[in-house]
């Protein structure tokens, strides 16, 4: 069967996608590696949703994408996508299954760059951030660490120095790389401090974090310091492995205009996988209508 789109990623910007290709009476399928949600599922509690002025618990929300997504009788696979082959047709390839459509929509997200720690896991979406746009609010008043070694850390810090009462980086090199005007911008913030030479070797807490133990990479000497929270700022990695004939950024992020098309005519993408300035739901979700519309008007295009 060739489906009139599949959608790749099972996130907001692919559910999103999906419900407005199917109340555009195209066939549709979804490809999910995991769980619908994406990353949303990590998310203990969304607080900048519209409509959700209370705010959410993320999993719940994955659940009300998914329900909302199965109500236009979306067909949903659970299987990992390992290539993308466009010819006349698109032809999409898992380990198992070939599948066939006129149009893709590629929404398979980013992955973070998790610290791999101790304790780690258990604090992820509850103490443990990758997202300061998403959770600095959380943290007013209280002791935040930072962790990370570009100029996305900085500016994190810098953002959530605005909220926290204290926050400390835990940089692994002796000095910053970073512009003299960062730099100097940082050493203007009261409330940073900066601890060199240090990685981050274990999370401690019960119910909530409690500390984070640091170590030193030159004498191994560690250092216990307390925190309400941790965010991890780095770099964040587009999944596109399996897509190699289209036009990425140098960071990998495929560039794709105001109509989510991509440098391939049958092919969109759209949310956190696409070059952007803000990586959240609303703008993912808004990127999926896009592409799910464009994708109808090419398919009555090509008719
Ligand atoms: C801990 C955390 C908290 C956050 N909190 C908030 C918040 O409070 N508010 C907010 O607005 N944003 C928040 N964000 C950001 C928000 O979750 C993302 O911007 C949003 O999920 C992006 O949606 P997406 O659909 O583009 O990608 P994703 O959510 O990353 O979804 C991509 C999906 O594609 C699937 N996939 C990947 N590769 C393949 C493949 N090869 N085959 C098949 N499927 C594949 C993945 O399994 C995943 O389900 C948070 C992010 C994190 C990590």
């Amino acid at each position: 069967m060739i489906y009139d789109v599949i959608i790749v990623g099972g996130g907001p910007a692919g559910m999103s996608a999906a419900i407005y290709a199917s109340r555009s009476k195209l066939r549709v399928l979804l490809v999910e590696k995991k769980y619908c949600g994406g990353q949303i599922i990590s998310s203990m509690f969304i607080d900048n949703y519209p409509g959700f002025y209370n705010g959410i618990i993320g999993s719940d929300l994955a659940i009300n994408f998914e329900k909302h997504v199965k109500k236009f009788g979306v067909e949903i696979v659970y299987d990992e996508i390992i290539k993308v082959e466009n010819n006349l047709t698109n032809k999409i390839f898992s380990s198992n299954f070939n599948y066939f459509s006129k149009t893709v929509i590629i929404a398979t997200g980013t992955c973070v760059k998790k610290m791999n720690i101790l304790g780690e896991e258990k604090f992820i979406g509850n103490g443990i951030s990758f997202c300061v746009t998403c959770d600095a609010n959380f943290y007013n008043n209280k002791t935040v660490v930072v962790v990370g070694n570009n100029d996305n850390t900085i500016n994190g810090a810098m953002y959530l120095s605005k909220f926290a009462k204290t926050v400390n980086i835990v940089y692994s090199k002796n000095k910053f790389n970073i512009s003299k005007e960062l730099y100097k911008k940082i050493c203007l913030c009261y409330n940073i401090s900066i601890i060199y030479n240090s990685m981050p070797y274990e999370v401690i807490g019960d119910i909530i974090i409690k500390n984070i133990v640091i170590k030193n990479i030159y004498t191994n000497e560690k250092t216990v310091l307390k925190t309400d929270g941790i965010f991890v700022i780095s770099d964040l990695k587009p999944n596109v492995f399996y897509i190699n004939n289209i036009k990425c950024n140098k960071n990998g992020y495929i560039i794709a205009d105001k109509n989510m098309n991509t440098s391939v005519k049958s092919i969109f993408a759209c949310g956190d996988v696409i070059e952007k300035q803000l990586r959240q739901i609303v703008t993912a979700v808004s990127d999926g209508a896009i592409a799910a519309i464009n994708a109808k008007r090419y398919i009555d295009k090509i008719k």
